[in-house]
């Protein structure tokens, strides 16, 4: 079976239950949002998802493959962090190479990479600058940028656009649903921000206290949530 398959994920912190029995499947190039209350497990779902933690119970599967047990780095999928998680030291072009360069990927292919990269998401002008150098809108272009370069099957994103003015939001978003279009990669995608969901995302997964309350496209939440909390989280009137 192709795409992302979740079985029943348990994640215990301690004796803290913080994913609770949570199954799911992603299709292949599907714009997926997880929203919830802060603290409701996004992160963690995340995490686990990506691999740099691993799930006290259930499997997690990738194109078919039993992936439970395999490190992040051999999952193929790229993550983007809401603190950019930038190296300060480095230039653009540092950055974006980063963990590329001892790998089977050709020097020139990494070069053509960032280049269409810098193109794509209008860093060109930036690529020998230090992070520093940069407003928040830009490092977050430059954080997309190195997922961009690892040609992932899936992108992880956290909450990527939570640290940008509320001006800037709107116009990343924007560009985030045209790298969706053009990439056609899987994305699944953290937010507490309901407007972001519902105008990104083919499905949304509402989250709360680590259980999934619904899951549906934007408009089957608007128009039949399965109960009071879905319906106040994504705002329809009832
Ligand atoms: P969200 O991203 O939805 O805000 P998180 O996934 O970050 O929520 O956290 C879910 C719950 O798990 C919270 O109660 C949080 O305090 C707890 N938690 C997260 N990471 C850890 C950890 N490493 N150790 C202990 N508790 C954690
Ligand atoms: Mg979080």
């Amino acid at each position: 079976m192709s795409g992302l398959e979740l079985r029943n994920i348990v994640k215990n912190f301690g004796a803290v239950e913080v994913i609770r029995d949570v199954s799911l499947h992603v299709n292949d190039g599907e714009f997926v949002a997880f929203v919830g209350p802060s603290g409701c497990g996004k992160s963690t779902l995340l995490r686990l998802i990506a691999g740099l933690d691993k799930p006290t119970g259930g499997s997690i599967a990738i194109d078919g493959k039993d992936v439970t047990a395999i490190s992040a780095a051999d999952r193929g999928l790229a993550m983007v962090f809401q603190s950019y998680a930038l190296y300060p030291h480095m230039s653009v072009r540092e950055n974006l190479a980063f963990g590329l360069e001892n790998t089977k990927v050709a020097k020139a292919e990494i070069e053509a990479r960032i280049t269409d990269a810098a193109r794509m998401l209008e860093i060109e002008p930036f690529l020998q600058r230090r992070p520093g150098q940069l407003s928040g809108g830009q490092r977050q272009r430059v954080a997309i940028g190195r997922a961009i370069v690892r040609r992932p099957d899936a992108f992880l994103l956290d909450e990527p656009l939570s640290n940008l003015d509320a001006e800037l939001r709107v116009s990343m978003r924007a560009e985030l649903a045209a790298l969706h279009a053009r990439l056609k990669a899987t994305m699944i995608y953290v937010t507490h921000d309901q407007v972001e969901a519902m105008t990104l995302a083919d499905r949304i997964v509402v989250l709360r206290s680590g259980r999934i309350e619904q899951v549906g496209t934007p408009l089957e939440l608007y128009n039949k949530p399965a109960n009071r909390f879905v319906a106040g989280f994504i705002g329809a009137p009832h």
